[in-house]
Protein backbone atom coordinates (compact mmCIF):
# COMPACT_ATOMS: atom_id res chain seq x y z
CA UNK A 1 0.00 0.00 0.00
CA UNK A 2 1.70 3.24 -1.31
CA UNK A 3 1.69 6.37 1.62
CA UNK A 4 0.68 9.35 -0.20
CA UNK A 5 1.53 12.82 1.88
CA UNK A 6 -0.79 15.61 1.40
CA UNK A 7 0.13 19.27 3.09
CA UNK A 8 -2.49 21.95 3.09
CA UNK A 9 -1.13 25.66 3.23
CA UNK A 10 -2.92 27.97 5.61
CA UNK A 11 -5.68 29.41 3.29
CA UNK A 12 -6.52 25.58 2.17
CA UNK A 13 -7.33 25.03 6.12
CA UNK A 14 -8.50 28.88 7.01
CA UNK A 15 -12.52 28.47 7.73
CA UNK A 16 -14.10 25.27 9.14
CA UNK A 17 -15.47 24.47 5.18
CA UNK A 18 -11.65 24.31 4.25
CA UNK A 19 -10.85 22.41 6.94
CA UNK A 20 -13.69 19.90 5.88
CA UNK A 21 -12.92 19.98 2.20
CA UNK A 22 -9.13 19.28 2.85
CA UNK A 23 -10.74 16.19 5.19
CA UNK A 24 -12.91 14.85 2.47
CA UNK A 25 -9.92 14.68 0.10
CA UNK A 26 -7.85 12.80 2.54
CA UNK A 27 -10.05 10.32 3.44
CA UNK A 28 -11.29 9.96 -0.62
CA UNK A 29 -7.47 9.26 -0.87
CA UNK A 30 -7.27 6.63 1.75
CA UNK A 31 -10.54 5.02 0.46
CA UNK A 32 -8.93 4.27 -2.42
CA UNK A 33 -6.30 2.12 -0.92
CA UNK A 34 -3.51 4.39 0.33
CA UNK A 35 -1.99 5.28 3.39
CA UNK A 36 -2.31 9.18 4.03
CA UNK A 37 -0.27 11.37 6.03
CA UNK A 38 -1.97 14.64 6.26
CA UNK A 39 0.76 17.87 6.60
CA UNK A 40 -1.11 20.76 7.94
CA UNK A 41 0.05 24.74 8.02
CA UNK A 42 -1.87 27.45 11.02
CA UNK A 43 -4.87 28.37 9.58
CA UNK A 44 -5.30 31.67 7.49
CA UNK A 45 -2.76 34.50 8.82
CA UNK A 46 -2.52 32.86 12.65
CA UNK A 47 0.87 32.72 12.65
CA UNK A 48 1.67 36.40 11.27
CA UNK A 49 -1.38 37.56 14.17
CA UNK A 50 1.34 35.50 16.52
CA UNK A 51 4.08 37.46 15.06
CA UNK A 52 1.98 40.77 15.58
CA UNK A 53 1.25 39.72 19.16
CA UNK A 54 4.88 39.03 20.16
CA UNK A 55 5.66 42.40 18.80
CA UNK A 56 2.95 44.40 21.09
CA UNK A 57 4.42 42.71 24.04
CA UNK A 58 8.05 42.97 23.39
CA UNK A 59 10.30 44.67 20.90
CA UNK A 60 12.83 41.85 21.25
CA UNK A 61 10.98 38.81 22.03
CA UNK A 62 13.30 35.38 22.83
CA UNK A 63 13.67 33.58 20.54
CA UNK A 64 13.05 30.26 22.09
CA UNK A 65 9.92 31.95 23.23
CA UNK A 66 8.96 32.96 19.27
CA UNK A 67 9.33 29.56 18.07
CA UNK A 68 7.13 28.16 21.27
CA UNK A 69 4.66 30.56 19.97
CA UNK A 70 4.62 29.95 16.35
CA UNK A 71 4.62 25.99 16.80
CA UNK A 72 0.72 26.90 18.22
CA UNK A 73 -1.04 27.66 15.24
CA UNK A 74 -0.53 24.10 13.45
CA UNK A 75 -1.48 22.96 16.55
CA UNK A 76 -4.39 24.14 16.63
CA UNK A 77 -4.65 23.32 13.09
CA UNK A 78 -3.87 19.43 13.19
CA UNK A 79 -6.86 19.05 15.56
CA UNK A 80 -9.62 20.74 13.93
CA UNK A 81 -8.03 18.71 10.92
CA UNK A 82 -8.42 14.94 12.70
CA UNK A 83 -11.85 16.59 14.40
CA UNK A 84 -13.15 16.89 10.70
CA UNK A 85 -11.92 13.41 9.28
CA UNK A 86 -13.38 11.97 12.82
CA UNK A 87 -16.83 13.29 11.92
CA UNK A 88 -16.18 12.06 8.73
CA UNK A 89 -16.80 8.34 10.30
CA UNK A 90 -12.96 7.36 9.14
CA UNK A 91 -9.64 7.11 11.64
CA UNK A 92 -7.09 9.89 12.46
CA UNK A 93 -4.98 10.93 14.89
CA UNK A 94 -3.15 14.24 15.28
CA UNK A 95 0.89 14.88 16.11
CA UNK A 96 3.24 17.54 16.46
CA UNK A 97 6.30 17.36 15.31
CA UNK A 98 8.10 16.34 18.44
CA UNK A 99 5.25 13.55 18.91
CA UNK A 100 6.15 12.31 15.52
CA UNK A 101 9.89 12.12 16.13
CA UNK A 102 11.38 15.22 14.11
CA UNK A 103 14.33 15.99 15.20
CA UNK A 104 15.89 19.67 14.29
CA UNK A 105 19.01 21.69 15.01
CA UNK A 106 18.65 24.47 18.12
CA UNK A 107 18.49 27.20 15.45
CA UNK A 108 15.34 29.20 16.24
CA UNK A 109 13.17 30.15 13.44
CA UNK A 110 15.70 28.77 10.73
CA UNK A 111 16.25 25.18 12.46
CA UNK A 112 17.21 22.16 10.24
CA UNK A 113 15.84 18.66 10.02
CA UNK A 114 18.33 15.79 11.25
CA UNK A 115 15.97 13.03 11.65
CA UNK A 116 12.71 11.93 11.55
CA UNK A 117 11.50 8.49 13.09
CA UNK A 118 9.06 6.93 11.35
CA UNK A 119 7.76 4.37 13.67
CA UNK A 120 5.37 6.28 15.53
CA UNK A 121 3.84 7.52 11.78
CA UNK A 122 3.97 3.93 10.45
CA UNK A 123 2.33 2.13 13.47
CA UNK A 124 -0.78 4.75 13.04
CA UNK A 125 -0.90 4.11 9.45
CA UNK A 126 -0.85 0.15 10.10
CA UNK A 127 -4.25 0.84 12.26
CA UNK A 128 -6.09 2.41 9.55
CA UNK A 129 -5.66 5.74 11.03
CA UNK A 130 -4.98 9.10 8.77
CA UNK A 131 -1.47 10.60 10.30
CA UNK A 132 -2.15 14.76 11.07
CA UNK A 133 0.91 16.06 11.22
CA UNK A 134 2.19 19.92 12.26
CA UNK A 135 4.04 21.21 9.75
CA UNK A 136 6.98 24.07 10.11
CA UNK A 137 8.37 22.24 13.72
CA UNK A 138 10.52 19.52 15.37
CA UNK A 139 12.26 19.33 18.51
CA UNK A 140 15.90 19.72 19.47
CA UNK A 141 18.21 17.77 21.11
CA UNK A 142 17.33 19.49 24.24
CA UNK A 143 13.39 19.25 24.36
CA UNK A 144 13.02 22.50 23.05
CA UNK A 145 10.44 23.06 19.89
CA UNK A 146 12.17 24.74 17.12
CA UNK A 147 10.57 26.19 13.82
CA UNK A 148 11.81 25.86 10.45
CA UNK A 149 11.53 29.30 8.78
CA UNK A 150 8.46 31.04 7.75
CA UNK A 151 6.66 28.51 4.97
CA UNK A 152 8.28 25.63 6.26
CA UNK A 153 5.53 23.38 6.61
CA UNK A 154 6.54 22.77 2.99
CA UNK A 155 9.81 21.53 4.25
CA UNK A 156 8.07 18.96 6.93
CA UNK A 157 5.85 17.76 3.79
CA UNK A 158 8.94 16.31 1.86
CA UNK A 159 11.01 16.02 4.50
CA UNK A 160 8.08 13.39 5.75
CA UNK A 161 7.35 11.93 2.02
CA UNK A 162 11.20 11.31 1.92
CA UNK A 163 11.80 9.37 5.15
CA UNK A 164 8.32 7.71 4.45
CA UNK A 165 9.45 6.90 0.99
CA UNK A 166 6.16 8.16 0.08
CA UNK A 167 4.81 7.62 -3.37
CA UNK A 168 4.01 10.87 -3.85
CA UNK A 169 4.20 14.68 -1.86
CA UNK A 170 1.45 16.19 -2.77
CA UNK A 171 1.10 19.81 -1.69
CA UNK A 172 -2.00 22.02 -1.91
CA UNK A 173 -2.64 25.06 -2.08
CA UNK A 174 -4.60 28.90 -3.11
CA UNK A 175 -3.23 28.93 -6.70
CA UNK A 176 -3.46 26.16 -9.61
CA UNK A 177 0.23 25.05 -9.81
CA UNK A 178 3.35 26.53 -9.97
CA UNK A 179 2.65 29.85 -12.19
CA UNK A 180 5.50 31.50 -14.59
CA UNK A 181 5.64 34.16 -12.06
CA UNK A 182 3.40 35.21 -8.96
CA UNK A 183 0.14 35.64 -10.41
CA UNK A 184 -0.46 38.35 -7.63
CA UNK A 185 2.18 40.47 -9.43
CA UNK A 186 1.75 39.44 -12.70
CA UNK A 187 -1.91 38.59 -14.19
CA UNK A 188 -0.77 37.27 -18.12
CA UNK A 189 0.96 34.56 -15.35
CA UNK A 190 -0.21 31.34 -16.95
CA UNK A 191 0.33 27.50 -15.47
CA UNK A 192 3.40 25.39 -15.84
CA UNK A 193 2.73 22.19 -15.94
CA UNK A 194 6.42 20.64 -15.12
CA UNK A 195 9.38 22.14 -13.61
CA UNK A 196 12.51 20.77 -12.68
CA UNK A 197 13.66 20.41 -9.23
CA UNK A 198 16.71 22.89 -9.88
CA UNK A 199 14.60 24.94 -12.14
CA UNK A 200 12.06 24.96 -8.64
CA UNK A 201 15.34 24.92 -6.24
CA UNK A 202 16.09 28.34 -8.01
CA UNK A 203 12.94 29.73 -7.96
CA UNK A 204 11.91 29.72 -4.60
CA UNK A 205 15.41 30.39 -3.78
CA UNK A 206 15.45 33.72 -5.70
CA UNK A 207 11.86 34.41 -4.47
CA UNK A 208 9.05 32.51 -5.84
CA UNK A 209 7.07 31.86 -2.14
CA UNK A 210 5.08 29.34 -3.88
CA UNK A 211 7.53 27.11 -1.99
CA UNK A 212 9.76 27.21 0.70
CA UNK A 213 13.04 26.58 -1.50
CA UNK A 214 14.12 23.54 1.57
CA UNK A 215 11.17 21.43 0.70
CA UNK A 216 13.10 21.36 -2.77
CA UNK A 217 16.53 20.75 -1.43
CA UNK A 218 14.41 17.41 -0.04
CA UNK A 219 12.89 16.44 -3.14
CA UNK A 220 15.99 16.36 -5.30
CA UNK A 221 17.81 14.82 -2.57
CA UNK A 222 16.07 11.79 -2.10
CA UNK A 223 13.78 12.13 -5.25
CA UNK A 224 10.31 12.66 -3.86
CA UNK A 225 7.85 13.33 -6.67
CA UNK A 226 6.36 16.39 -5.83
CA UNK A 227 3.32 18.01 -7.33
CA UNK A 228 1.77 21.31 -6.81
CA UNK A 229 -1.50 21.40 -6.62
CA UNK A 230 -4.64 23.83 -6.32
CA UNK A 231 -7.47 22.44 -2.72
CA UNK A 232 -10.25 24.38 -4.39
CA UNK A 233 -10.67 22.15 -7.40
CA UNK A 234 -9.55 18.95 -9.16
CA UNK A 235 -7.05 19.94 -11.46
CA UNK A 236 -3.44 18.26 -11.84
CA UNK A 237 -1.57 21.57 -10.87
CA UNK A 238 2.41 20.97 -11.31
CA UNK A 239 4.60 18.20 -11.52
CA UNK A 240 8.10 19.12 -10.37
CA UNK A 241 10.33 16.11 -11.21
CA UNK A 242 14.18 15.51 -12.44
CA UNK A 243 13.53 15.68 -16.16
CA UNK A 244 11.36 16.79 -18.46
CA UNK A 245 10.91 19.12 -21.72
CA UNK A 246 12.95 22.51 -20.71
CA UNK A 247 11.80 25.57 -22.74
CA UNK A 248 14.14 28.20 -22.78
CA UNK A 249 12.76 30.46 -19.66
CA UNK A 250 10.56 28.92 -17.47
CA UNK A 251 9.64 31.19 -14.50
CA UNK A 252 10.59 34.46 -13.02
CA UNK A 253 11.02 34.89 -9.52
CA UNK A 254 11.23 38.27 -7.21
CA UNK A 255 12.28 39.67 -4.40
CA UNK A 256 11.05 42.63 -3.84
CA UNK A 257 12.87 43.74 0.06
CA UNK A 258 16.85 42.83 -0.75
CA UNK A 259 19.43 45.40 0.23
CA UNK A 260 23.16 45.93 -1.31
CA UNK A 261 25.87 45.73 0.73
CA UNK A 262 29.38 47.14 -0.30
CA UNK A 263 32.77 46.66 0.98
CA UNK A 264 35.08 49.20 -0.49
CA UNK A 265 38.83 50.32 -0.45
CA UNK A 266 39.60 46.60 1.05
CA UNK A 267 43.33 44.96 0.51
CA UNK A 268 43.76 43.03 -2.90
CA UNK A 269 44.86 39.58 -1.18
CA UNK A 270 43.98 36.24 -1.38
CA UNK A 271 41.86 35.42 1.98
CA UNK A 272 39.40 38.64 1.36
CA UNK A 273 36.12 36.66 0.29
CA UNK A 274 37.46 34.06 2.99
CA UNK A 275 36.68 36.55 5.62
CA UNK A 276 33.95 37.91 4.46
CA UNK A 277 31.74 34.63 4.08
CA UNK A 278 32.83 33.34 6.82
CA UNK A 279 31.52 36.23 8.52
CA UNK A 280 28.12 35.72 7.23
CA UNK A 281 28.12 32.44 7.26
CA UNK A 282 28.50 32.74 11.28
CA UNK A 283 25.32 34.45 11.04
CA UNK A 284 24.04 32.20 8.81
CA UNK A 285 23.36 34.92 6.11
CA UNK A 286 22.66 33.85 2.73
CA UNK A 287 24.74 36.31 0.53
CA UNK A 288 23.86 36.63 -3.40
CA UNK A 289 24.69 38.78 -6.56
CA UNK A 290 28.38 38.27 -5.26
CA UNK A 291 30.67 40.92 -6.96
CA UNK A 292 34.11 41.96 -7.11
CA UNK A 293 36.29 44.91 -8.59
CA UNK A 294 39.80 45.61 -8.33
CA UNK A 295 39.82 48.76 -8.81
CA UNK A 296 42.81 50.50 -10.99
CA UNK A 297 44.61 51.98 -7.71
CA UNK A 298 44.89 48.15 -6.25
CA UNK A 299 42.16 48.33 -4.01
CA UNK A 300 39.30 45.54 -3.86
CA UNK A 301 35.74 46.41 -3.36
CA UNK A 302 33.17 43.62 -3.10
CA UNK A 303 29.75 44.18 -3.21
CA UNK A 304 26.86 41.63 -2.45
CA UNK A 305 22.77 41.69 -2.50
CA UNK A 306 20.94 39.83 0.78
CA UNK A 307 17.89 40.05 2.08
CA UNK A 308 16.92 43.62 3.31
CA UNK A 309 15.48 42.08 6.77
CA UNK A 310 19.17 40.28 7.36
CA UNK A 311 20.76 43.76 6.65
CA UNK A 312 21.72 44.58 10.77
CA UNK A 313 23.37 41.26 10.98
CA UNK A 314 24.56 41.82 7.64
CA UNK A 315 26.53 45.51 8.39
CA UNK A 316 27.72 43.59 12.00
CA UNK A 317 29.09 40.65 9.97
CA UNK A 318 30.61 42.87 7.25
CA UNK A 319 32.37 45.28 9.97
CA UNK A 320 33.77 42.64 11.49
CA UNK A 321 34.97 41.92 8.28
CA UNK A 322 36.73 44.91 7.41
CA UNK A 323 38.43 45.02 10.71
CA UNK A 324 39.82 41.81 10.19
CA UNK A 325 41.14 42.40 7.15
CA UNK A 326 42.54 45.73 8.32
CA UNK A 327 41.37 48.01 5.93
CA UNK A 328 38.28 49.36 4.13
CA UNK A 329 34.59 50.74 4.70
CA UNK A 330 30.85 49.38 4.40
CA UNK A 331 28.05 51.19 2.56
CA UNK A 332 24.82 49.71 1.72
CA UNK A 333 21.19 50.42 0.22
CA UNK A 334 18.32 49.29 0.50
CA UNK A 335 16.35 50.61 -2.25
CA UNK A 336 16.60 47.69 -4.98
CA UNK A 337 14.91 44.74 -6.17
CA UNK A 338 16.48 41.48 -7.59
CA UNK A 339 14.37 40.07 -10.61
CA UNK A 340 15.55 36.51 -11.99
CA UNK A 341 14.71 34.32 -14.77
CA UNK A 342 15.26 31.03 -14.49
CA UNK A 343 15.07 28.10 -17.26
CA UNK A 344 17.32 24.90 -17.85
CA UNK A 345 17.39 25.77 -21.63
CA UNK A 346 19.82 28.22 -20.87
CA UNK A 347 22.69 25.73 -20.46
CA UNK A 348 21.82 25.12 -24.73
CA UNK A 349 21.34 28.82 -25.72
CA UNK A 350 22.93 32.07 -26.26
CA UNK A 351 21.40 35.23 -25.99
CA UNK A 352 19.19 35.10 -23.36
CA UNK A 353 20.68 37.50 -21.22
CA UNK A 354 21.11 39.78 -23.76
CA UNK A 355 16.93 39.58 -24.77
CA UNK A 356 16.54 40.11 -20.78
CA UNK A 357 18.77 43.07 -20.52
CA UNK A 358 17.48 44.83 -23.79
CA UNK A 359 13.60 44.26 -22.80
CA UNK A 360 14.47 45.98 -19.53
CA UNK A 361 16.52 48.75 -21.14
CA UNK A 362 13.85 49.39 -23.69
CA UNK A 363 12.13 50.38 -20.37
CA UNK A 364 14.93 52.67 -19.55
CA UNK A 365 15.50 50.37 -16.45
CA UNK A 366 18.91 50.65 -15.25
CA UNK A 367 20.69 47.39 -14.27
CA UNK A 368 22.60 47.96 -10.81
CA UNK A 369 23.97 44.77 -10.56
CA UNK A 370 24.06 41.79 -12.72
CA UNK A 371 24.80 38.10 -12.15
CA UNK A 372 24.50 34.61 -14.09
CA UNK A 373 24.59 31.34 -12.96
CA UNK A 374 24.46 27.77 -14.96
CA UNK A 375 20.75 28.14 -15.48
CA UNK A 376 19.36 31.78 -14.15
CA UNK A 377 20.27 35.31 -14.85
CA UNK A 378 19.60 37.84 -11.62
CA UNK A 379 19.32 41.69 -12.85
CA UNK A 380 19.08 44.21 -9.26
CA UNK A 381 17.17 46.69 -10.27
CA UNK A 382 15.41 50.80 -8.00
CA UNK A 383 12.57 49.39 -5.96
CA UNK A 384 10.02 51.58 -7.83
CA UNK A 385 10.39 49.83 -11.14
CA UNK A 386 10.35 46.31 -9.55
CA UNK A 387 7.16 45.41 -10.58
CA UNK A 388 6.86 47.12 -14.54
CA UNK A 389 10.98 45.09 -14.49
CA UNK A 390 8.85 42.15 -13.94
CA UNK A 391 5.97 42.72 -15.98
CA UNK A 392 8.28 43.59 -18.89
CA UNK A 393 10.63 40.38 -18.70
CA UNK A 394 8.10 38.43 -18.80
CA UNK A 395 6.51 39.74 -21.41
CA UNK A 396 10.18 39.84 -23.41
CA UNK A 397 10.21 36.26 -22.74
CA UNK A 398 6.79 35.59 -23.82
CA UNK A 399 5.77 33.60 -21.26
CA UNK A 400 1.87 35.00 -21.10
CA UNK A 401 -0.34 32.68 -22.18
CA UNK A 402 -0.90 35.19 -25.35
CA UNK A 403 1.67 34.89 -27.00
CA UNK A 404 2.38 31.28 -25.95
CA UNK A 405 4.77 28.99 -27.26
CA UNK A 406 7.20 31.13 -29.37
CA UNK A 407 10.53 31.03 -28.21
CA UNK A 408 12.47 33.52 -29.98
CA UNK A 409 15.96 32.67 -28.45
CA UNK A 410 18.67 30.61 -30.23
CA UNK A 411 17.71 28.08 -33.26
CA UNK A 412 16.08 25.00 -30.99
CA UNK A 413 14.20 24.24 -27.82
CA UNK A 414 16.71 22.29 -26.01
CA UNK A 415 15.67 18.26 -25.87
CA UNK A 416 14.52 16.09 -22.97
CA UNK A 417 17.12 16.98 -19.88
CA UNK A 418 18.83 14.06 -18.35
CA UNK A 419 20.12 14.20 -14.97
CA UNK A 420 20.66 10.63 -15.04
CA UNK A 421 24.70 10.41 -13.93
CA UNK A 422 24.35 13.67 -11.72
CA UNK A 423 21.80 11.55 -10.10
CA UNK A 424 24.04 8.65 -9.54
CA UNK A 425 26.71 10.99 -7.94
CA UNK A 426 23.99 12.62 -5.90
CA UNK A 427 23.06 9.40 -4.62
CA UNK A 428 26.58 8.21 -3.32
CA UNK A 429 26.58 11.55 -1.57
CA UNK A 430 22.97 11.51 -0.05
CA UNK A 431 23.32 8.15 1.06
CA UNK A 432 26.39 8.92 3.09
CA UNK A 433 24.85 12.04 4.92
CA UNK A 434 24.62 12.20 8.86
CA UNK A 435 21.64 14.40 9.04
CA UNK A 436 19.14 14.95 6.56
CA UNK A 437 19.42 18.37 5.90
CA UNK A 438 23.12 18.37 5.68
CA UNK A 439 24.97 19.73 2.56
CA UNK A 440 25.30 18.37 -0.43
CA UNK A 441 28.25 18.58 -2.71
CA UNK A 442 28.56 15.98 -5.34
CA UNK A 443 30.83 17.33 -7.63
CA UNK A 444 33.77 19.96 -8.26
CA UNK A 445 35.03 20.37 -11.59
CA UNK A 446 37.32 22.32 -12.97
CA UNK A 447 37.35 24.03 -16.79
CA UNK A 448 40.38 25.52 -18.67
CA UNK A 449 38.75 26.74 -21.86
CA UNK A 450 37.37 30.04 -20.65
CA UNK A 451 39.13 33.61 -20.82
CA UNK A 452 37.92 36.38 -19.45
CA UNK A 453 36.95 39.63 -20.71
CA UNK A 454 36.27 43.05 -18.30
CA UNK A 455 34.94 46.01 -19.50
CA UNK A 456 36.06 49.35 -17.26
CA UNK A 457 34.11 52.45 -16.58
CA UNK A 458 30.80 51.69 -18.67
CA UNK A 459 28.32 54.69 -18.26
CA UNK A 460 25.64 54.19 -15.97
CA UNK A 461 22.94 54.23 -18.10
CA UNK A 462 20.35 51.91 -19.31
CA UNK A 463 20.81 50.25 -22.53
CA UNK A 464 24.79 49.62 -22.05
CA UNK A 465 24.90 46.50 -21.39
CA UNK A 466 22.14 45.56 -23.81
CA UNK A 467 24.68 46.87 -26.66
CA UNK A 468 27.32 44.48 -25.01
CA UNK A 469 25.61 41.82 -24.98
CA UNK A 470 23.59 42.22 -27.80
CA UNK A 471 26.78 43.14 -29.88
CA UNK A 472 28.02 39.44 -28.32
CA UNK A 473 25.13 37.53 -28.64
CA UNK A 474 24.69 38.82 -32.67
CA UNK A 475 28.34 37.75 -33.22
CA UNK A 476 27.75 34.45 -32.18
CA UNK A 477 30.45 34.20 -29.00
CA UNK A 478 28.92 31.75 -26.16
CA UNK A 479 29.31 33.87 -22.69
CA UNK A 480 29.00 31.86 -20.23
CA UNK A 481 29.47 33.77 -16.77
CA UNK A 482 28.52 37.58 -15.93
CA UNK A 483 29.19 39.78 -13.39
CA UNK A 484 28.12 43.41 -13.48
CA UNK A 485 28.03 46.12 -10.76
CA UNK A 486 28.33 49.72 -10.62
CA UNK A 487 30.90 50.09 -8.52
CA UNK A 488 31.14 52.64 -5.55
CA UNK A 489 32.94 55.49 -7.32
CA UNK A 490 29.74 55.35 -9.85
CA UNK A 491 30.94 53.63 -12.88
CA UNK A 492 30.09 50.31 -14.31
CA UNK A 493 32.28 47.30 -14.57
CA UNK A 494 31.12 43.88 -16.51
CA UNK A 495 33.63 41.06 -16.65
CA UNK A 496 32.27 37.79 -18.72
CA UNK A 497 33.73 34.78 -19.20
CA UNK A 498 34.01 33.01 -23.25
CA UNK A 499 35.37 29.87 -24.98
CA UNK A 500 39.23 30.78 -25.51
CA UNK A 501 38.66 30.65 -29.09
CA UNK A 502 35.74 33.33 -29.27
CA UNK A 503 38.38 35.65 -27.09
CA UNK A 504 39.67 37.22 -30.40
CA UNK A 505 36.25 37.66 -31.90
CA UNK A 506 35.03 38.88 -28.48
CA UNK A 507 36.95 41.64 -28.31
CA UNK A 508 36.53 42.88 -31.73
CA UNK A 509 33.13 43.11 -30.89
CA UNK A 510 33.34 44.99 -28.27
CA UNK A 511 36.20 47.09 -29.36
CA UNK A 512 33.75 48.70 -31.69
CA UNK A 513 31.70 49.82 -29.05
CA UNK A 514 34.28 51.43 -27.17
CA UNK A 515 34.30 54.80 -28.75
CA UNK A 516 31.15 55.54 -27.85
CA UNK A 517 31.71 55.25 -23.89
CA UNK A 518 34.34 57.82 -23.56
CA UNK A 519 36.90 56.97 -20.84
CA UNK A 520 35.71 52.89 -20.84
CA UNK A 521 38.68 50.13 -21.24
CA UNK A 522 38.85 47.13 -21.81
CA UNK A 523 40.80 44.26 -19.96
CA UNK A 524 40.80 40.51 -20.67
CA UNK A 525 43.12 37.18 -19.36
CA UNK A 526 43.23 34.95 -22.39
CA UNK A 527 43.53 31.96 -19.90
CA UNK A 528 41.37 31.41 -16.96
CA UNK A 529 40.71 28.59 -14.60
CA UNK A 530 36.71 27.93 -13.72
CA UNK A 531 35.69 25.82 -10.78
CA UNK A 532 32.14 25.22 -9.89
CA UNK A 533 31.02 22.80 -6.64
CA UNK A 534 27.41 21.49 -7.89
CA UNK A 535 25.24 20.40 -5.06
CA UNK A 536 21.91 20.99 -3.82
CA UNK A 537 21.23 24.12 -1.79
CA UNK A 538 24.91 25.81 -1.92
CA UNK A 539 23.97 29.11 -1.33
CA UNK A 540 21.20 29.34 1.47
CA UNK A 541 23.80 26.77 3.25
CA UNK A 542 25.81 29.08 4.28
CA UNK A 543 28.69 27.13 5.02
CA UNK A 544 29.64 26.02 1.88
CA UNK A 545 30.93 29.56 0.42
CA UNK A 546 32.83 29.86 3.66
CA UNK A 547 34.22 26.27 2.79
CA UNK A 548 35.22 26.80 -0.47
CA UNK A 549 36.91 30.22 0.07
CA UNK A 550 38.57 29.23 3.11
CA UNK A 551 40.09 26.18 1.25
CA UNK A 552 41.21 28.75 -1.66
CA UNK A 553 42.12 31.38 0.48
CA UNK A 554 44.69 28.71 2.46
CA UNK A 555 45.64 27.51 -0.77
CA UNK A 556 47.08 31.12 -1.93
CA UNK A 557 44.61 31.57 -4.50
CA UNK A 558 43.07 34.56 -5.80
CA UNK A 559 39.47 35.10 -6.36
CA UNK A 560 38.66 36.97 -9.42
CA UNK A 561 34.87 36.17 -10.08
CA UNK A 562 31.80 34.38 -8.27
CA UNK A 563 28.60 33.27 -9.38
CA UNK A 564 26.38 31.59 -6.78
CA UNK A 565 23.05 29.77 -7.28
CA UNK A 566 21.64 26.72 -5.42
CA UNK A 567 22.84 24.19 -7.36
CA UNK A 568 26.42 25.50 -8.21
CA UNK A 569 28.73 28.16 -7.17
CA UNK A 570 31.28 29.20 -9.62
CA UNK A 571 34.66 30.84 -9.01
CA UNK A 572 37.20 32.17 -11.67
CA UNK A 573 40.94 31.81 -10.67
CA UNK A 574 44.18 32.15 -12.95
CA UNK A 575 45.11 29.24 -14.66
CA UNK A 576 48.05 28.65 -13.13
CA UNK A 577 45.82 27.93 -9.77
CA UNK A 578 43.60 25.92 -11.71
CA UNK A 579 45.07 22.88 -10.52
CA UNK A 580 45.68 23.40 -6.77
CA UNK A 581 42.41 24.89 -6.19
CA UNK A 582 40.96 21.77 -7.84
CA UNK A 583 42.82 19.44 -5.53
CA UNK A 584 42.39 21.77 -2.46
CA UNK A 585 38.11 21.91 -3.18
CA UNK A 586 38.13 18.16 -3.64
CA UNK A 587 39.61 17.93 -0.12
CA UNK A 588 37.31 20.48 1.71
CA UNK A 589 34.24 18.67 0.49
CA UNK A 590 35.70 14.99 1.30
CA UNK A 591 35.78 14.04 -3.03
CA UNK A 592 39.53 13.21 -3.23
CA UNK A 593 40.13 10.18 -4.76
P1 LIG B 1 0.38 28.15 1.35
O1 LIG B 1 -0.24 28.87 2.49
O2 LIG B 1 -0.53 27.18 0.68
O3 LIG B 1 1.70 27.55 1.71
P2 LIG B 1 1.70 30.37 0.06
O4 LIG B 1 1.04 31.68 0.28
O5 LIG B 1 2.90 30.04 0.85
O6 LIG B 1 0.58 29.25 0.23
O7 LIG B 1 2.06 30.18 -1.48
C1 LIG B 1 1.08 30.40 -2.47
C2 LIG B 1 1.24 31.80 -3.05
O8 LIG B 1 2.51 31.91 -3.66
C3 LIG B 1 0.27 32.12 -4.16
O9 LIG B 1 -0.93 32.64 -3.67
C4 LIG B 1 1.04 33.11 -5.04
O10 LIG B 1 0.61 34.43 -4.86
C5 LIG B 1 2.47 33.01 -4.56
N1 LIG B 1 3.44 32.75 -5.65
C6 LIG B 1 4.65 33.35 -5.79
N2 LIG B 1 5.27 32.91 -6.88
C7 LIG B 1 4.47 32.00 -7.45
C8 LIG B 1 4.59 31.17 -8.60
N3 LIG B 1 5.68 31.20 -9.39
N4 LIG B 1 3.58 30.34 -8.89
C9 LIG B 1 2.49 30.28 -8.10
N5 LIG B 1 2.31 31.04 -7.01
C10 LIG B 1 3.28 31.90 -6.68
N1 LIG C 1 2.66 28.68 9.47
C1 LIG C 1 4.00 28.88 9.02
C2 LIG C 1 4.10 30.22 8.29
O1 LIG C 1 3.11 30.90 8.14
C3 LIG C 1 4.50 27.75 8.16
C4 LIG C 1 3.79 27.56 6.85
O2 LIG C 1 2.72 28.10 6.60
O3 LIG C 1 4.33 26.84 6.01
O4 LIG C 1 5.16 30.56 7.88
MG1 LIG D 1 3.64 28.34 1.80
Amino acid sequence: MAIIVQKFGGTSVATAERIQAAARRAVATKQSGHQVVMVVSARGHKTDELVRLAEEISTKPAAREMDMLLSTGEQEAVALVAMAIHALGEKAVSLTGAQIGIVADSTYSKARIRSISTERIRKHLDQGEIVVACGFQGIDDHGNITTLGRGGSDTTATALAAALQAAECQIYTDVEGIFTTDPRAVKAARKINEVSYDEMLELASLGAGVMHSRSIEFAKKFRVPLRVRPSFNETEGTLILGEYDAGVVTGLAMARQEARVTLGELPDQPGVMKTIFTRMAARKIPVDMVVQNVAQSGKAEVSFTVPEEELADTLTAAEEAVKELGAGFVRSGTNVSKVSAVGSGMLTHSGVAAQMFKTLSDEGINLEMITTSEIKISVLVDRSRCDEALQAVHRGFHLDAATMPAPTIGESRSSRISRKEDGNLLQAVVSKLASMEDIVVSEVQLDESQALVSVHNIPDIPGTCTQLFSVVANGNVLVDMIVQNVSHSGQGEVSLTVPQTDLAHCRELVETLLPSWPGATLTFEPKIAKLSVSGIGLRTHTGVGEKMFSALADAGVNVKLINTSEIRTSTVVAAEDGLPAHAALQRVFGLAE
